[in-house]
């Protein structure tokens, strides 16, 4: 079996094909810059101490200081950190921010935690990898399972270490501690525009268009809200323990309100003061989610949800990669040859980062903009690289995944070849 990392790079190689990169681009690409594992001790509440594995892996900073997400998930290991890492340089590439790509994460199942055992966690990360962060080196953020909450934990830390505050160091903090406003929903607002701009292609009205959406944190949340109030028909959304699929459009917001009262994924038509009404609905797992015959599939959950397994099951026409790399390569023939669409993760999730930049401006100028030149400048961004790659695919004739690196990579080639490559130098 291939590792993620191996599947990740697979995707690099398909693009040569499409171009000629200089052999010093390539065997740039080939490992990070630098992996950092960590032990991180903490004291829990009934007196033990537990120690927990952590990780950074910065994999390219040619194109400016490395910034990614840090996820807390039992399944992390290097080998995911890696490939995390490589994706965020690339997608930082695609729509054109001055970042490299890192990621981070630690082995916990957080909500076996209590709330100041996970605030000892993410404090003693922060202690153990500050030696490489900083808002001109590496600038973390949240991913799988953290949240603007903890990124606020993370950077109080920072600021005791370097006795100075130094907000640019993470994005993604809460709105009173220098975050930015539209952070929180920047990743589903920004697979949306993608998603807009491809349906335009095909005349598809919101109402028309059926949603069945894989997750529900906040990616997969945001995403769905805003999707449902431009009147698209979400008709199933899912999370980790299972899913609801119904004939009556489901209203995200009151799923979710039902989901925080009672944790379990229920349909609410209307709630109207107290008065609730259930839509009619049917359970379905995560698996079966993944079959439904809809318009647009979002994969808003982990990686590998859709591989040789299941790939020839999938009846949607176009899927919307929220998450990172919820595809397997081997699953990306099949889906190519029934014909569906694949808006890629490296695209379609780079909302995320984008909001996430404009935070770390922010930060460093001392001067906040307001949620309408945050959404402008988002919606700008995303339309324009959208639009970029969905060219690129047409005049190539490449798979959408295959234009958007391409698209990246010529950014990056372009930056590492300024420094000069081999056939420069035998001039
Ligand atoms: N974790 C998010 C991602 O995978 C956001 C990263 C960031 O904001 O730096 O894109």
């Amino acid at each position: 079996m291939t590792s993620l990392f191996e599947d990740a790079q697979s995707r690099l190689i398909e693009v040569m094909k499409y171009v000629t990169l200089s052999d010093d681009v390539v065997n740039r690409l080939k490992y990070p810059k630098k992996a950092l594992s960590v032990s991180i001790p903490v004291r829990m509440d009934d007196g033990a101490l537990r120690v927990f594995t952590g990780y950074r892996v910065q994999f390219d900073d040619t194109r400016g200081p490395t910034k990614g997400g840090i996820r807390f998930h039992p399944d992390v290991n290097l080998d995911e950190i890696t490939s995390l890492s490589f994706w965020m340089t690339i997608k930082c590439a695609v729509v054109g921010l001055p970042f490299g790509g890192a990621k981070g994460g630690i082995k916990v199942t957080p909500k076996e935690l209590s709330l100041l055992e996970l605030e000892r966690l993410s404090r003693g990360y922060i202690r153990a990898i500050a030696d490489i962060i900083g808002p001109k080196r590496d600038i973390p953020a949240p991913d799988v399972y953290t949240n603007a909450t903890i990124m606020g934990w993370m950077a109080d830390e920072y600021y005791q270490i370097m006795r100075e505050q130094l907000p640019a160091v993470i994005t993604g903090k809460p709105v009173h501690l220098n975050g930015s406003l539209g952070r929180d929903s920047a990743t589903g607002q920004g697979a949306l525009f993608v998603l807009l701009q491809w349906l335009k292609a095909f005349e598809l009205a919101p109402e028309n268009t059926t949603i069945a959406i894989q997750g529900f944190g906040n990616a997969g949340f945001h995403f769905a809200k805003l999707a449902y109030e431009l009147g698209f028909r979400i008709v199933a959304l899912s999370d980790s323990k299972g899913g609801i699929v119904s004939n009556d459009d489901l209203n995200p917001q009151l799923v979710m309100n039902q989901k925080l009262a009672d944790n379990t994924l229920k349909a609410m038509l209307y709630c109207d003061g107290s008065v609730c009404r259930e839509a009619e609905f049917n359970v379905v797992s995560n698996e079966e989610l993944l079959e439904l015959n809809v318009d647009v599939l979002v994969l808003a959950a982990l990686e590998n949800q859709i591989t040789e397994q299941n790939a020839d099951k999938i009846r949607a026409k176009h899927i919307l990669e929220i998450a990172n790399g919820p595809i397997s390569p081997e699953a990306d023939e099949v889906l190519k040859r029934k014909g569906i669409n694949v808006l890629p993760d490296v695209l379609v999730n780079a909302g995320g980062v984008t909001v996430s930049y404009f935070e770390w401006v922010q930060n460093r100028s001392g001067f906040y903009w307001d949620n309408s030149e945050i959404n402008c400048r988002l919606k700008k961004i995303m339309d324009t690289e959208a639009n970029n790659v969905f060219d690129l695919a047409r005049q190539k004739k490449l798979s959408l995944r295959s234009a958007a690196y391409l698209h990246g990579i010529n950014r990056i080639s372009g930056a590492m070849t300024e420094h000069g490559t081999r056939e420069y130098f035998q001039k």
